[in-house]
């Protein structure tokens, strides 16, 4: 924990590289991706603060919609659609993920039932043709489509899809080697992005 003190305290004497923050954001792009460590947002992408809004969630799920249920994730979406109006959402799945391992391989939870009933109430289990993989990549890639499915379902991102103003991507990043591929809908098949 040290190292990371040191490291916001030195970040905090050069506050010149962000005044212009404090005026409000607008950022152009929903990230919605897993809560793991080794999926650093900004990192992949280059962003700059106030550049990328991001819903992290275990095993970047996004919930199904329950209108009068207020949850976390809804709210997060809601807000950057509606509020930011950003432009385009994307679901970013990875390698090795934790949450998907899980669901492939029907873990015993019972140790942590607060993940056991979020990935029971908001995900399904999804589709391998090799389980024993351990990157588990075809699961992360259908779960990926799944989320994107699941956020169609929103009613703002419904609207803005219907109005042509919102585009949604999914894309899976390799953990061990830093590559993403996004989903091509002509194909149908992760690719190099
Ligand atoms: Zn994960």
């Amino acid at each position: 924990m040290q190292p990371l003190i040191d490291n916001a305290r030195a970040f905090g004497q050069r506050p010149e590289e962000f005044t212009g923050l404090a005026a409000g954001q607008s950022p152009a792009v929903l990230f919605i991706t897993c809560s793991d460590s080794r999926v650093v947002p900004a990192l992949i992408t280059g962003a700059r603060p106030g550049e990328l809004f991001e819903l992290r969630t275990a095993g970047n799920i996004v919930p199904p919609y329950a209108s009068g249920t207020p949850t976390g994730e809804a709210a997060t979406i809601e807000y950057a659609v509606e509020v930011l109006g950003v432009g385009d959402v994307v679901v970013c799945g990875h390698s090795h993920c934790g949450a998907v391992g899980a669901l492939v391989r029907g873990d015993d939870l019972s140790a942590v039932p607060a993940v056991r009933d979020w990935l029971a109430h908001a995900a399904d289990e999804p589709r391998s043709s090799d389980p024993a993989d351990p990157a588990v990549a075809e699961a992360v890639q259908n779960h990926v489509l799944t989320q994107l499915l699941r956020l169609r379902s929103y009613p703002c991102v419904e609207k803005r899809l219907a109005e042509g103003r919102l585009r949604l991507h999914g894309w899976y990043y390799e953990v061990g080697t830093g590559a993403v591929r996004e989903h091509r809908p002509d194909t149908d098949a992760f690719e190099a992005l």
